[in-house]
């Protein structure tokens, strides 16, 4: 018997009449004999909401966080009388979500007596999204006679406890998932999962970070052993960029999961970036697809990659990032100033998003998230504090206001002169090239530009990735 995952996100689930062709989507897969899964976002917006209102209640601002919890109750309760008859499971369904956008409120009051916002309690706020939609739509389902369940995904993925952006613990998720879904699957229900959330341990509710119902679903999907894992979201696939930022985006037929690891890493939104994973370590093909034209095929990720007329495949684009560079003539043969670099970096929470190194050893540089970039500054000066009185590391610089660029295409490898065309094309478009890193699979080339040149930049390298019509 087939059995698939099925993740829809937050505009997929926005509204009354979007959740209508999710649960016809469902419907129509659960009636052909597969066994199903849905992982579902909150309403699109909804985490967004629920952000603002935690720190509007940490700086004591109650009308904030009361205007959240109204909308809260009016769009779950709006979706309910549109998509469930009038009787016990609508009274049912309704008094869950008042109950938690009472917890909620409960949650905001709190904090504001605190005066502070713990990520500990910003997971426990952020979680009532996917709670919320994912009750309404399991009772939704019922409706058409399918035997849907709600379950809170803290009973199904632990976690450590980096709130907000927490790590799974494997084999505990795996024990949990053997516990509670399998049967689930085995007495004919189609479970209906919060995307987004688990827990520690010790009982704490985490989230996995910001789009994380995408990694959700493939953790599920890979422990329950799956056929396929489809990712519903509002585009028709994959596609050569983001389309917000050029329309002449094209939907990619097929990209590998090397490709599109590359992708999510270097920020297509389409998919969290931890998505690949767990998918790919049990080679269960992943789908892309999109919740309002199910016709389209949408895009396979794969092992393998469909031939492409063009080498890139497709461009990406990070904004939003600090270029740091360490530099000084002293430190050519010094071993460890890399190393002590990244620690340092590590030890302020920071993540790395591309390293370039020049080959004089003279200098090397590095890019974080800016709103960490000061902090991973500081934290350089003081780890080199010897190195700099000793002149042996002559700056610790930080460029603001840059953007990484990504062209991603498995077919780099081995074609020569495919960097030359990408900084040719930078050149002719008179855009200084600031930093480059070319992935060890060689299947990227990522270079830092100015984010005055950002949208500028991706549609001019875009256009290598465009096949002609
Ligand atoms: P969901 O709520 O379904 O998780 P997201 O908003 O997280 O959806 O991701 C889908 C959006 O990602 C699309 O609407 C599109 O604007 C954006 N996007 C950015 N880059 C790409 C890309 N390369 N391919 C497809 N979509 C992309
Ligand atoms: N609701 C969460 C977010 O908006 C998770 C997700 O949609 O994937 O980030
Ligand atoms: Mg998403």
């Amino acid at each position: 018997m087939q059995r698939i995952t099925m993740k829809f996100g937050g505009t997929s689930v926005g509204s009354a009449d979007a959740i209508r062709q999710v649960i016809d989507i469902l419907y129509t897969r659960f009636e052909s004999g597969s066994q199903v899964i849905a992982v579902v976002s909150a309403m699109a917006g909804v985490t967004d909401l629920l952000t603002t209102a935690a720190q509007a209640a940490a700086e004591g601002r109650r009308g904030v966080w009361q205007e959240t919890a109204r909308e809260l109750r009016q769009r779950h309760a709006e979706v309910l009388q549109a998509l469930v008859t009038e009787g016990a499971q609508r009274e049912i369904a309704q008094r869950e979500v008042d109950t938690l956008v009472a917890e909620f409120e409960d949650l905001c009051g709190a904090l504001a007596v605190v005066a502070e916002l713990t990520p500990r309690v910003h997971d426990l706020i952020l979680a009532l999204g996917e709670r919320l939609s994912s009750r309404v739509i399991a009772t939704a389902l019922c409706g058409p006679g399918v035997p849907a369940r709600q379950y809170d995904a803290t009973h199904l993925i632990v976690t450590d406890d980096q709130h907000q952006n927490a790590n799974v613990e494997f084999n505990r998720t795996q024990v949990c998932m053997d516990r509670v879904l399998l049967p689930a699957l085995e007495r004919g229900e189609l479970p209906v999962i919060t995307g987004f959330i688990g827990r520690t341990p010790e009982g704490a509710t985490t989230t996995l970070g910001r789009g994380g119902s995408d990694y959700s679903a493939a953790l599920i999907a890979a422990a329950c052993h799956c056929n396929e894992l489809i990712i519903w979201t509002d585009v028709d696939g994959v596609m050569t960029t983001d389309p917000r930022i050029d329309p002449r985006a094209r939907v990619l037929s097929q990209v590998s999961y090397q490709e599109v690891g590359e992708l999510a890493f270097y920020g297509a939104k389409v998919l969290h970036p931890r998505t690949v994973q767990p998918v790919q370590e049990r080679n269960i093909p992943l789908r892309v697809r999109n919740t309002f034209n199910p016709t389209h095929e949408g895009t396979l990720i794969a092992s393998q990659s469909a031939p492409s007329a063009t080498v890139i495949k497709a461009v990406t684009s990070v904004p939003h990032v600090g270029l740091l560079t360490v530099s000084g003539s002293g430190m050519m043969g010094v071993p460890g100033i890399a190393g002590r670099a990244f620690l340092a970096t590590a030890r302020v929470g920071a993540n790395i998003l591309m390293i370039s190194q020049a080959s004089s050893e003279q200098s090397f540089c590095f890019v974080v998230l800016d709103d960490r970039a000061h902090a991973v500054q500081h934290a350089l000066q003081g780890e080199f504090t010897d190195e700099i009185d000793h002149r042996l590391i002559e700056h610790v610089e930080l460029l603001e206001d840059v953007v990484i660029l990504t062209a991603v295409g498995s077919g780099m490898r081995g074609t020569p002169g495919i960097a030359g065309r990408v900084f040719t094309t930078m050149g002719a478009q008179a855009i200084n090239v600031v930093a480059i890193a070319q992935g060890a699979s060689e299947c990227s080339i990522s270079f830092v530009v100015d984010e005055a040149n950002h949208e500028k930049a991706v549609i001019a390298l875009h256009e290598l990735a465009l096949e002609p019509v």
